[in-house]
């Protein structure tokens, strides 16, 4: 199927998966699974990788995710393994790496929980170091996020992978906010990809889900068996939602990031104009004047979350109030367009920040709202 493209594999790639006359994919709500009546011990075969037609019980997989990992795998060129979330997807990422030393710098608060709440279980086992630290080893972890949370500016990923790669650390990308079309990790080096599907993926603010993708078959055998000993798989309901919502994935993304452009544009040129007086600064990657953005976002797409800051902290509070199609809320990659004062939820920001997550409304309807509030 790879010769299809992405708008056809998010509703064709788990067809073969089918195991009824149904067009529409059957809720499977089921938690364990008639045993194969050869009645073959555990031990001379591995529970942890029931797969298609062979499942057992629903930790270890079912035939939603079965068709879930199907379509995403198709999207996003890998082995994919779903989790319950981004940041279980994270620690599936931790745990199977096991790093001595983890560079992160900034990005996703929630990720930097996680890092705590493991290194609190394993008694401070590993180090927390800044990226291009001279620290960096063998087996290491490069966690690196891009485009970045919360300002949706891209990170050069060629050059973070050189670096991780020479000192023969592992690089992990978190391309949560830049998802096909928009980037490839892959050909810049990532090692493995992580998204929080409760974003683009799901993209109706109604599911929790995260995935890793990984090229090599043997490291996705050991994420599965990681994840179904630990219970980090999504709900057999959410991962349903997710495959119901990866039927119009592309063009949901697609008309996001068109609105979230011209949503930029129109931000950036009413700064160097003064035609938006409570207007501070504008961050997004298509602003970007390095050379490697072109490169690494090749296809004209930029992430549809950015963010702004405005003259004063209490300019920022008042903006979301004064929106009327922007929801107050924290997240992203939904069909609705929210906003947030970042500082209710990341206390690493700026009070003068907010951050847009663009939906699928018309973008002169949102430059319209957005135009009244600032003035
Ligand atoms: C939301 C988010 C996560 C965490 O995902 P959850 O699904 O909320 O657990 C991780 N990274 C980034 C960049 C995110 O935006």
């Amino acid at each position: 199927m790879s010769d299809l493209d992405l708008a056809t594999l998010g509703v064709h790639a788990d067809d073969e998966l089918a195991l009824l006359t149904d067009v529409a994919a059957p809720l499977h709500l089921t938690s364990t699974f008639h045993h194969d009546p050869r009645m073959i011990p555990a031990r001379e075969h591995n529970i942890l990788l029931s797969g298609p037609g062979k499942h057992i019980y629903s930790r270890f997989g079912n035939p939603v995710i079965d068709r879930v990992e199907a379509v995403l795998s198709s999207i996003l060129g890998g082995h994919v393994v779903v989790y319950g979330s981004g940041l279980s997807a994270f620690t599936g990422a931790m745990l199977y790496y096991s790093p001595a030393r983890v560079a992160i710098d900034g990005g996703y608060h929630g990720c930097h929980n996680v890092l705590g709440v493991l290194n609190r279980v394993s008694g401070q086992s590993f180090k927390i170091i800044d990226h291009y630290s001279t620290e960096l080893d063998k087996d290491d972890v490069f966690h690196v996020e891009t485009p970045i949370n919360p300002t949706g500016e891209a990170i050069d990923l060629a050059k973070a992978a050189e670096f991780a790669h020479s000192r023969g650390a592992h690089v992990v990308v978190d391309a949560t906010f830049g998802p096909p079309p928009v980037q490839d990790p892959f050909a810049f080096g990532a090692d493995l990809v992580l998204h929080s599907a409760t974003k683009y993926f799901g993209g109706h603010s109604d599911l929790l889900a995260g995935l890793l993708v990984t090229k090599d078959s043997s490291v996705r055998d050991k994420l599965l068996a990681d994840r179904g000993l630990l219970g980090l798989q999504p709900g057999n309901l959410e991962a349903w939602l997710l495959l119901r919502s990866l039927r119009t994935y592309k063009i949901r993304l697609e008309a996001q990031c068109r609105g979230a452009l011209e949503i930029v544009q129109f931000l950036a040129k009413g700064l160097s104009d003064g035609s938006l007086p409570t207007l501070d600064k504008v961050y997004h990657s298509s602003l970007q004047t390095d050379s490697f953005v072109a490169t690494q976002m090749p296809n004209g797409l930029y992430n549809p979350t950015f963010s702004i800051e405005v003259k004063s902290a209490e300019v920022a509070r008042a903006l979301p109030p004064k929106l009327k199609l922007f929801h107050h809320a924290t997240s992203l990659g939904g069909v609705e367009s929210l906003i947030e004062w970042r500082a209710m939820t990341d206390p690493h920001v700026s009070e003068t920040l907010l951050r847009i997550s663009v939906g699928v409304e018309d973008p002169k309807d949102l430059i319209h709202d957005l135009q009244q509030a600032l003035s």
